[in-house]
């Protein structure tokens, strides 16, 4: 186990209330104590965007921060019926931002609309939690390495703000199905993002890469082994403040 810090990152989806502050108060106590006594984490919970401003609002801590799931990729005011742009979340607190999430890609985001959504939430400074991952039909196809390099290559422009981006990899058939990929054949795939990315924007440092797919309290320690992963996303099990401390805890037991 390394002293780097670990990212803890919830996705809510399409879940949450107001009165769902209290298991944020619940996560933040928790926290406080354990980072004392322990590693570095950081929470980010991506909540929906109407309770952002309110949760932002109520709370304000170093440990946890809020964080929207999506955004329209236009960066000004326009005609998008039902749509929200990232300085709209910026505005309303946001500071993180899930993009490329493989629910939206199923609604139609592609590599290149993810681009644009990538550049104009970059442009408003939120951090970007860009996920790529591939299908059950390409894993058993083996193009795993192949999709992964090209929702890479085709989504991340070479100038943009390194500093702000954190990558996730979602293989899309562990999402919500209870299926985690095996230890060895994921530690080769965290070390084939980080690779790439440096290749891609020639740099000589990755960004955190996340792990997100069916993690729980029960088996996240089977992911301590892969010194390469920087933190996780939780669906999930982020809705519950109990299971997602218990994964925070169980990590490092
Ligand atoms: C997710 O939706 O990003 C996710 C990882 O979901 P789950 O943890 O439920 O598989």
């Amino acid at each position: 186990m390394t002293n780097k810090l670990k990212y803890f990152v919830g996705n809510w989806k399409m879940f949450g209330s107001f009165s769902s502050l209290k298991n944020i108060y619940r996560i933040h106590r928790f926290c406080v104590k354990f980072n004392k006594a322990r590693k570095k984490n950081k929470i980010i919970l991506c909540v929906p965007n109407t309770l952002i401003y309110f949760f932002t609002k109520k709370f304000r801590s170093k440990i946890i921060s809020i964080g929207a799931q999506n955004c329209h990729h236009h960066q000004t005011k326009g005609s998008f019926t039902g749509s929200v742009n990232a300085k709209m979340l910026k505005n309303v607190g946001a500071k993180y931002i899930i993009l490329g999430h493989s629910e939206s890609r199923h609604e139609g985001d592609t590599n290149q609309l993810i681009k644009k959504k990538i550049k104009s939430a970059l442009n408003q400074q939120l951090y970007v939690i860009f996920c790529i991952g591939e299908t059950y039909s390409e894993k058993i196809r083996k193009k795993t390495f192949s999709v992964l390099k090209n929702q890479l290559k085709s989504s991340m422009d070479k100038k943009i703000n390194l500093n702000n981006i954190i990558i996730a990899y979602e293989p899309v058939w562990s999402i919500g199905t209870g299926k985690i990929p095996k230890i060895d054949s994921l530690r080769n795939i965290f070390r084939f993002i980080k690779n790439e990315f440096k290749k891609n924007l020639k740099t000589k440092t990755s960004p955190p890469v996340l792990y997100g797919g069916s993690v729980n309290d029960k088996n996240i320690t089977k992911f301590t082994s892969i010194l390469e992963i920087d933190g996780f996303l939780i669906g999930g099990a982020s809705r519950s403040s109990k299971k997602f401390i218990d994964i925070i805890k169980n990590y490092y037991k």
